[in-house]
């Protein structure tokens, strides 16, 4: 069966890229596309926008206009627009992908309470190699324990508008699961000025913006006389659509619940 997907946020930088990935993927194929009300892209050709030739799929700004064209919508847009379009989504029976990121513990309530009526798959990264470096940074701070400090260094292109990434986040939370803790509990988001001493148990974050930098993240764990890394390099923005395509072939046959890439990959 060939999976119906609609992209929202398809004049988006993510938004391209999952156009073309979709017209790489033989179980897919874009049957929708849609954009704020105000986006210069509304009526253009979504696959031509996106640098491809004219795939025939106009871009709209309405979901409700495009419902019933649709097995599973796409959506790396704003928080604000995703828990609205989880909504829309759930009261249809359409499954959902959701690669926004930036959203409150408020947001993600919203968007539990819709994949208890249809299947959403969310993750802050849908790279294969990220969801490697979530697995095994977890298992690296079980191990190393409390020996070894944690900080999370991240690098993000300066067009980005949430800090620290989404990544460098569900990083942090699988180190605090290492350890058995809560990530709320020991993270430090910022130093300035006296801040004393590192303590104990903290995870430091520190945020890179800059240029064209598609996402790069390390986890250092730091003890007294040596450093282990786990390190991830995003080089093209096509490692996040390939994913995300994979993700919404698989979520397209669960019925309701809240998954995520872990779950598509097998690593739970
Ligand atoms: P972008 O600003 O280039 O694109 C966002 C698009 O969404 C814009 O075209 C905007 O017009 C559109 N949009 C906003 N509100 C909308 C609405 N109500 N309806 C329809 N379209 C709407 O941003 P981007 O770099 O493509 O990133 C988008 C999001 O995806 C960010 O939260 C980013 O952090 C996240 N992201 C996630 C992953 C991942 O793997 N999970 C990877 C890259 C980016």
């Amino acid at each position: 069966m060939t999976v119906k997907i609609a992209v929202t946020g398809a004049a988006g930088r993510m938004g391209k890229i999952l156009i073309e990935a979709v017209s790489l993927n033989p179980n897919a194929e874009l049957s929708a596309a849609i954009e704020r009300a105000e986006s210069p892209a509304l009526g253009l050709d979504a696959g031509e926008q996106a640098g491809l030739g004219k795939n025939g799929v106009l871009i709209v700004d309405d979901i409700q206009q495009v419902i019933n064209d649709f097995d599973v919508l796409i959506d790396f847009t704003a928080p604000a627009a995703t828990v609205a379009n989880a909504k829309a989504c759930a009261a249809a029976g359409k499954k959902m992908i959701i690669g926004t990121t930036g959203c409150t513990d408020a947001d993600k309530a919203e968007i539990a309470t819709a994949a208890g009526q249809s299947a959403i798959c969310m993750a802050t990264n849908f790279s294969t190699g990220v969801n490697l470096c979530f697995k095994l940074a977890k298992e690296a701070a079980a191990i190393l324990g409390d020996d070894y400090g944690v900080e999370i260094v991240e690098a993000h292109h300066r067009h980005k508008v949430d800090a620290p990434s989404g990544t460098a986040l569900s990083l942090g939370e699988a180190v605090a699961e290492g350890h058995g803790r809560q990530l709320k509990e020991v993270a430090v988001y910022s130093r300035e000025g006296q801040v004393g001493a590192r303590t104990e148990h903290e995870i430091g974050f520190a945020t890179i913006r800059g240029g064209d930098v598609v996402g790069d993240h390390t986890v250092m764990y730091m003890a007294d006389g040596e450093r282990v890394e786990i390190s991830h390099k995003a080089s093209s923005r096509m490692s996040f659509g390939r994913g995300a395509i994979r993700a919404a072939v698989w979520v397209a046959a669960k019925d309701a619940g809240l998954f995520d890439m872990q779950d598509v990959l097998g690593f739970k």
